[in-house]
């Protein structure tokens, strides 16, 4: 195969790009994870990953895992078989959350969606006030759902739950949203937030989290399933002193204490206000083209990507294959229900305006030799929100 010249653009919402300097982290010898010089290691990742979830009380666990692994810790460690969940169906990934939960043997209810916004605080308030047995144990939702570009309002759906004096415990999946758009786990009275190396914390696939607040540890120690290698009783003993039960992702935490630096030395406000503009922009440029934007609630669209809807018969696929060898940029693809009528560009992770400027270029020209109708005027637009809007009076969807 001839060589491609230049970087590829993995614009495809997670997993992200690795800046270099995390590459570089990783790239060092892997040290006994029993031996003296790792405790620093695994103490600054974990101690550090509160710093990111915005938690002090709660309680941080990594996995060597990728996200799906992390799903499956917050549910085994808290609910059991004929236990209910009560959960919202944003898009793909929360429809994905669902079934395991089915699979596990959880009466997993799921609220209706449309795919096109967050979940709604009130539906979920009506649902528990309606619980008066409080069977239902937890609530779940996907804060940033990666399949439709949408963010879900989590304080919201905590004060609709402390609205019904419900019991449930609040589980959300931020495994996109993390790092990239606002999350308050404390603040927000979150008990179990999941998340992934992946995406907003630049990171390659292979580690992710649970945090975890005193309610879900309580619940833990005595509930919850059958359970070995996700059981947090098995990890906070030797987590205590900056090492795990098992052989943890070594290299991935050199990497992750890179990452947690970098988003310091920027500023977890910063960070989110430059996902929020460039947001802004990318839908400023689909806007532009006449295309429309899959996520229709305002307030509620992603700064990690934006899912563009194709025009009717004509192939969201087939697009990204002509951009992937037109300009050697990835998007990302539509998933199940919006299979080839939908395509994702990833605006996270290690990004800036010289990036965007260049997906969003290659997604115009694309249009064009995909012979799919669109204005010009979109990468214009796009330049317009880039040179006036002021990224520090931007604020994440909340
Ligand atoms: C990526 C993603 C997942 C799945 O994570 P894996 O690392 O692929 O297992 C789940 N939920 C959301 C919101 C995601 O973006």
């Amino acid at each position: 195969m001839a060589r491609k010249a230049g970087r590829h653009f993995l614009q495809i919402p997670g997993p992200s790009a690795v800046p270099d300097r995390i590459l570089h982290a990783i790239a060092r010898q892997t040290i006994d994870h029993r031996g003296p010089d790792f405790a620093a290691v695994g103490q600054t990742a974990l101690e550090g990953m509160k710093t990111i979830f915005k938690t002090e009380a709660g309680h941080v666990f990594i996995y060597p895992a990728s996200g799906t692994g992390a799903w499956e810790a917050a549910l085994v460690n808290t609910v059991k078989e004929g236990d209910r969940v009560l959960m919202y169906e944003t898009g793909h990934f929360a429809t994905l959350w669902n079934k395991m939960a089915s699979k596990l043997g959880v009466e997993a209810e799921f609220i209706e969606g449309d795919w096109r916004g967050g979940a709604d605080p009130d539906a979920i308030e009506a649902r528990l006030r309606a619980d008066t047995n409080h069977e239902i144990k937890a609530v779940c939702v996907v804060h940033n759902e990666t399949s439709t570009g949408s963010v879900s309002p989590i304080a919201q759906v905590r004060a609709a739950i402390d609205a019904a004096k419900h019991p449930a415990l609040l589980m959300v999946d931020s495994i996109s949203g993390l790092a990239s758009v606002d999350f308050r786990f404390d603040e927000w009275g979150v008990d179990v937030c999941v998340s992934g190396s992946q995406k907003g914390l630049m990171l390659p696939p292979g580690i992710s989290f649970n945090a975890v607040s005193d309610k879900a540890m309580a619940v833990a120690r005595t509930g919850g399933m059958r359970r070995s290698y996700w059981d947090w009783n098995d990890m906070v003993g030797p987590n205590a002193t900056g090492y795990f039960p098992y052989t943890p992702g070594t290299n991935m935490l050199y990497g992750l204490n890179e990452a947690i630096a970098m988003l310091h030395e920027e500023g977890l406000d910063a960070v989110f206000a430059r996902h929020a503009r460039h947001g802004a922009a990318t839908r400023a440029a689909v806007r532009g083209w006449g295309l429309e934007v899959l996520c229709a609630q305002q307030g509620q669209e992603s700064g990690v990507l934006t899912a563009v809807l194709m025009p009717e018969g004509h192939s969201a696929d087939g697009f990204r294959k002509t951009v992937l060898e037109q300009s050697d940029i990835s998007l990302g693809n539509g998933l199940s229900k919006v299979a080839d009528k939908v395509f994702r560009i990833g605006h996270l992770g290690d990004f800036n305006d010289a990036m965007l400027l260049a997906t969003l270029t290659g997604v115009e020209r694309g249009l064009t030799r995909a012979g799919v109708p669109h204005q010009k005027g979109g990468l214009d637009a796009a330049i317009e929100v880039l040179d006036t809007v002021d990224a520090s009076a931007l604020k994440a969807a909340e």
